[in-house]
């Protein structure tokens, strides 16, 4: 499953910049011709970032349209999508321009809690001497 190993790799990554912050949102530039499904993206990132300090952050995707060059008479556009790669004037294959983009843009963090205090226990209550 790509977006799984790429929602993976995000997690990786953040992670280590975040410290002991909790992550709140992560903005990624995805190309269009990146072959990525955003929505099959969010869902693997919320697997991917389960039990770790990006838990429950919002993943935003900011989409890079797809363009090329052609080298033969110089026209430049969007590649569309699906996208063609030749030049429709002069047949040449084009040089893509952007459209491959991913990459993380955007971390937003909020302090942590800190180290996770363990929890006040009921039987610790029970355990205590009653007064009298
Ligand atoms: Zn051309």
């Amino acid at each position: 499953m790509h977006e799984l190993s790429i929602a993976t790799a995000v997690v990786d990554e953040v992670r280590p910049l975040a410290g002991a912050d909790v992550v709140r949102s992560v903005t990624l530039r995805i190309g269009e011709l990146a072959a990525v499904v955003p929505e099959a993206l969010e869902f693997a990132f919320a697997v991917a970032a389960e039990g770790t300090a990006l838990a429950g952050a919002e993943l935003r995707i900011d989409t890079v349209e797809g363009r090329a060059r052609c080298d033969g008479c110089g026209r430049e556009g969007p590649t569309g999508m699906p996208p063609v790669l030749w030049c429709e004037a002069c047949a040449r294959p084009l040089v893509l321009l952007s459209g491959r983009e991913l990459e993380i843009v955007r971390l937003v963090t909020a302090p942590g809690p800190g180290p996770v205090p363990a929890a006040p226990a009921a039987s610790d209550k029970e355990r205590s001497p009653t007064r009298r």
